[in-house]
C-alpha cells in the first residue's frame, strides 16, 4: 500500500489566506484517503521538491517572472508519469495562465483558472480570482464586504475541480450541480460553481475514489 499525497507548492507572494483556501479544497480529498501538505517555494526549496512528481516544472511555472504561463508550458513540462516521484504537485500562482483556443476562422487567447493532468499535477492561477474585488464586469459591482470571501471560495472550488482531474476524472461531468461540470467563462464559474459551493456528484466521487484506490495499490 502506498500513500497518495498531494503537496501544495506556492511562491512567497501567495497570501496566507489564499494558501488556506487552497488547503480547504485539498481537504475535500481526505475523505478519499489522500494525504495533503504544503510548502513555500522560497530561495532554498530543493528539499520540499524531494519526491514531488514534476516538481522542477511546477516550481519554474509558479515562480515564473514571465507575464503568463501557457498551456504548452504546462503540458510540455510534464513527463514524469512513470517516474518514482510519488507526491503529486498542486501549484498555486499569481501568474496569468493562457490557453490558445483555435476556432474555425480565428484563434484567441483564453485566460485559464486551472490546468491539470491526470496523475501528474495541476496549477491554479490566482490572476482572475484576485481581480474579483476590483472588477465590475461580473454581473454587478463586486466591491462589497464578501468579495474577499468569494475570492477565497473560488480558490477552494478551482482546487477541488483541478484535483478531480488529477485524481481520475477525465473530461467533464454532465450532472447538474457537480463540481466537475465544464464552465463556459469565469463569470459562469463564479455564479454556477462558487456561489452555490458545488461538490462531486455521486458518480464523480466514485471515479475519484476508485482512482485513489488504484494508486494506493500501485495499479
Ligand atoms: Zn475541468
Ligand atoms: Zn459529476
Amino acid at each position: 500500500m502506498k500513500d497518495v499525497r498531494i503537496r501544495l507548492l506556492h511562491p512567497p507572494s501567495v497570501k496566507p489566506e489564499e494558501v488556506g483556501a487552497a488547503i480547504r479544497g485539498m481537504e475535500r480529498f481526505r475523505a478519499f484517503g489522500v494525504q495533503i501538505d504544503n510548502a513555500e517555494l522560497g530561495e532554498n526549496c530543493r528539499a520540499v521538491l524531494n519526491g514531488v512528481r514534476n516538481g522542477g516544472a511546477i516550481k519554474n511555472m509558479v515562480n515564473a517572472t514571465a507575464p503568463a504561463i501557457t498551456f504548452s508550458d504546462f503540458h510540455g513540462g510534464f513527463w514524469e508519469a512513470l517516474a518514482s516521484n510519488d507526491i503529486l504537485p498542486l501549484g498555486l500562482t499569481p501568474s496569468c495562465m493562457n490557453e490558445i483556443v483555435y476556432g474555425e476562422y480565428s484563434s484567441r487567447l483564453e485566460i485559464r483558472l486551472g490546468l491539470s493532468r491526470e496523475k501528474e499535477g495541476a496549477i491554479v492561477s490566482l490572476f482572475r480570482i484576485r481581480g474579483i474585488a476590483s472588477t465590475q464586469t461580473l454581473s454587478g459591482p463586486y466591491r462589497t464586504a464578501d468579495d474577499a470571501g468569494l475570492a477565497l471560495k473560488a480558490i477552494e472550488t478551482a482546487v477541488v475541480h483541478e484535483l478531480g482531474h488529477v485524481l481520475g476524472k477525465t473530461g467533464h461531468c454532465e450532472s447538474e450541480g457537480c463540481v466537475m461540470q465544464a464552465n463556459s467563462s469565469f463569470e459562469d464559474f463564479i455564479n454556477r460553481f462558487v456561489r452555490p459551493g458545488l461538490d462531486f456528484c455521486r458518480e464523480c466521487a466514485r471515479t475519484v475514489n476508485m482512482a485513489v484506490c488504484r494508486m494506493t495499490t500501485g495499479y
